[in-house]
C-alpha cells in the first residue's frame, strides 16, 4: 500500500527531498504522494517532523 499525507502536513518539503523516487509534490495546502510512484521506502514517514505520511 502507498503511504499517503495527512492534514497534519505544514509543508515544510522535508519528504519531497527525501524521497528516493521524487514521487513527492507540492499539493493544494499540503504535500502530495503520487501512488503509481511510491515504493513504499517509509523515508517520508521517517523525515516528516509532524508525522504526516502514513501507509493506508
Ligand atoms: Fe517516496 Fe518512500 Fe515516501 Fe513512497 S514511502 S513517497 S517512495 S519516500
Ligand atoms: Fe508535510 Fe511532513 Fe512532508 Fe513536511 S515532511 S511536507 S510536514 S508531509
Amino acid at each position: 500500500m502507498a503511504y499517503k499525507i495527512s492534514d497534519e502536513c505544514i509543508s515544510c518539503g522535508a519528504c519531497a527531498a527525501a524521497c528516493p523516487v521524487s514521487a513527492i509534490s507540492e499539493g493544494d495546502g499540503k504535500y502530495e504522494i503520487n501512488p503509481e510512484t511510491c515504493i513504499e521506502c517509509g523515508a517520508c514517514a521517517e523525515t516528516c517532523p509532524v508525522g504526516a505520511p502514513a501507509q493506508e
